[in-house]
């Protein structure tokens, strides 16, 4: 009997339903055999005894653990090198059926080590009868304000972060209620998105409090990371004098994308953007903090 060699079908990367893990994930149409290891901290490997037919190319999660992925192949094998934002340790677990699954599970604990029972405020811009800037097809500010906090939320919530909402979901208080919050907060996000007259305007902009130290390399940070993940061009980063207003809080105004723009309204009716947004500014985040923010 002639022995089949198992195949690769597909390979992603996610994070599991609760937040707990970073997933990558392995299917093939039968079982196979495999080897993880871990060659020094922050970089993992898996070997599999299988031919691929699916893509081999590299992928860039930046989920805040999982930084970047690649496969390729050597002799008569696949492999998965994996590097780490974090040296978390993983463990595999195998999936039978069909497709047969290779789950890695990395732990995020490092992210809930950090965001745990600390206070975010999220400020969505606009709401009720003001729906800021409308899109060229019908998307309003307001509502996607709203979507990008709620993402924000979803993953706060996993991580065990306190969530502090400036407004209800049909609301429009005025600045004055909306900044008067709770100082022990770790960071306060007000949620936008660009608009402009001119519809080839584009791209992400991140204002920030010039009161508060370091608030300027934190929103250099995520803006980074946030045009990293989504793939918008860089707009602008600069100070804001209402968030001064907030005095030495850290605070932040996303303008993740530019709704007035056709191609960037376009973008923010997938579900995953909003996702993105938040994942990419949260890690940014935990990361400012981690190397010499003053929160702890
Ligand atoms: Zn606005």
């Amino acid at each position: 009997m002639q022995a089949l060699i198992p195949r690769l079908t597909n390979y992603n990367v996610r994070i599991s339903p609760g937040g707990e893990f970073s997933l990558l994930v392995v299917e093939s149409l039968s079982p196979f055999k495999w080897n993880f290891s871990c060659p020094q901290p922050g970089l993992a490997r898996l070997e599999v005894q299988a031919l691929a037919n699916m893509f081999l190319g590299p992928l860039e999660p930046e989920d805040g653990i999982i930084k970047r992925t690649e496969a390729f192949l050597q002799g008569e094998k696949v492999v998965f090198q994996i590097e780490l934002e974090e040296p978390v340790e993983a463990v595999g677990e195998e999936h039978p059926g069909l497709p047969f699954r290779l789950v890695l599970k990395f732990p995020r604990y490092p992210l809930q080590r950090f965001y745990r029972d600390k206070i975010i405020v999220l400020d969505p811009g606009h709401g009720g009868g003001d729906g800021g800037w409308r899109g060229p097809v019908n998307l309003w500010e307001r509502d996607m304000a709203w979507r990008t906090a709620m993402a924000f939320a979803k993953i706060l919530e996993n991580l065990g972060a306190r969530v502090e909402w400036t407004r209800g979901p049909e609301e429009n208080p005025p600045w004055e209620k909306r900044s008067a919050v709770t100082r022990e907060a770790v960071c306060f996000l007000s949620l936008h998105y660009y608009g402009d007259n001119d519809p080839a305007v584009r791209g992400t902009r991140v204002l920030y409090n010039p009161r508060s130290p370091g608030n300027r390399e934190l929103a250099q940070r995520v803006l980074e990371r946030i045009i990293r993940k989504v793939k918008t061009p860089f707009r602008e980063m600069a100070p804001d004098a209402e968030l001064a207003g907030l005095g030495n809080l850290t605070a932040l105004r996303l303008e993740p994308a530019t709704i007035t723009n056709w191609v960037e309204e376009g973008m923010l009716r997938n579900p995953y953007f909003h996702q993105k947004v938040a994942l990419a500014t949260l890690t940014a985040i935990k990361e400012h903090f981690k190397e010499g923010g003053v929160v702890e």
